[in-house]
């Protein structure tokens, strides 16, 4: 069954921009969808017309099954974190968590036990014991975080909302909480719809990510899928750093020509015929230099393309090539193996040859 269904929902605002554009979407129950996109695709969008924050131009959300366009934010049974998480900084973090069970209407039955008990559990679940009669601006800003999502799970919502909610933080408290949050959810199962532009968190977070662009659906896929199978060219240059080499050329005859650049084609491609772009992860450019001699399968005798090296990238375990292939930029990530600062050190300028026909590679029509 699935939690919440988005059916050619559309958004379009007063001054005409369609930020969203007939979506068609189903959440199911237990899942962890991320919404993945660049900044303005109409993620959040997205998010608000399912909480109710938005009126819906067109199409149809559902929740749990029953139609939800015309019913108040409060009604949907949702919980929210936000990028920023408005506690209220005079009440301690019991007093936070336990506010909106208080407050709410037609949550006038929650009695005081009910609460404590699931402060209780929220805490537990979120490792807030220790902080629970700490003031908010005690607190790091991971653990204020923590705080907000307590504060939206204590109201066992049917479904969470998340949007950017990491975004405030810094690059290392950033990691942690991605790796908690994922624990989190595996411990508590809420469904949950997470915006994101980030794609490490996508990835690292989703059971499935579908991925927007100008309002419109692109590929909604696991993880990995949407990686190694991305439905178009978009999705290709968006997941991946650094992005998928994509080659704009012709392909004839069992040959990719583009500008001064020309190969034969890999043995799955070689039926391709007409305008395409070639598509190839930077790790997986073969540069016979490095491979003479080495384990990723290049090795002297190995065909490939001369390129100039227009310059080099040295980020430890990494080093990105940048490389220019008959008049085509084309990035070449070598991941060193623990075999040390192996890699060429050719000064820009200098030509190495490269593999570009190799079994993951992909075309694209569009
Ligand atoms: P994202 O969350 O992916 O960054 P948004 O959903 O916020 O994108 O916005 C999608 C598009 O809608 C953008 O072009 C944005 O400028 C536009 N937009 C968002 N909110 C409004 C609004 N209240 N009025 C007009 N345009 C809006």
């Amino acid at each position: 069954m699935s939690d919440v269904e988005f059916i050619a929902a559309t958004k379009i605002y007063d001054d005409g921009t369609v930020a969203l554009d007939s979506l068609d979407l189903a959440v199911r129950e237990g899942e962890f969808l991320v919404l993945l996109g660049p900044s303005g695709c109409g993620k959040s969008t997205a998010l608000r017309l399912l909480a109710g924050l938005e009126d819906i131009s067109g199409g149809e959300i559902r929740i749990g099954g029953a139609k939800v366009n015309d019913l108040p934010p409060g009604a949907r049974g949702l919980g929210m974190v936000f990028q920023s998480y408005a506690l209220y900084p005079h009440m301690t973090v019991r007093g936070n968590l336990a506010f909106g069970l208080r407050r709410g209407k037609g949550d006038a039955e929650i009695g005081a036990e009910e609460i404590a008990a699931r402060v209780a559990e929220a805490a537990g679940l979120l490792d807030l014991g220790e902080l629970l009669d700490k003031k908010p601006r005690e607190l790091s800003g991971g653990q204020q975080q923590r705080v907000a999502i307590g504060r939206a799970l204590v109201r066992r919502p049917k479904v969470l909302l998340m949007d950017e909610p990491l975004s405030n933080l810094d690059a290392k408290l950033r990691n942690r909480m991605r790796f908690e949050l994922r624990r989190l959810h595996e411990a508590h199962g809420t469904t949950t719809l997470y915006v994101t532009h980030d794609q490490v968190e996508a990835m690292t977070l989703a059971d499935r990510v579908a991925i927007l662009s100008a309002g419109k659906l692109q590929q909604s896929a696991k993880p990995l899928e949407a990686y190694h199978r991305p439905a178009n060219a978009f999705v290709a240059s968006f997941l991946g750093t650094p992005a998928m080499n994509l080659i704009e050329g012709v392909a004839s005859e069992g040959v990719f020509s583009a500008g001064e650049l020309s190969f034969a084609l890999p043995e799955h491609l070689a039926g391709e015929e007409g305008p395409c772009i070639y598509g190839i992860r930077p790790e997986d450019v073969r540069i016979a230099d490095l491979d003479a001699g080495g384990s990723r399968g290049g090795g002297p005798g190995s065909a490939g393309v001369p390129c100039r090296v227009g310059g080099v990238e040295r980020l430890g375990s990494d080093t990105i090539y940048h490389l220019d292939a008959g008049g085509n930029p084309i990035r070449a990530l070598w991941r060193s193996a623990g075999d040390g600062d192996r890699g060429i050190d050719d000064a820009p300028g200098g030509e190495v040859r490269v593999r570009l026909a190799v079994p993951s590679a992909l075309v694209f029509r569009e």
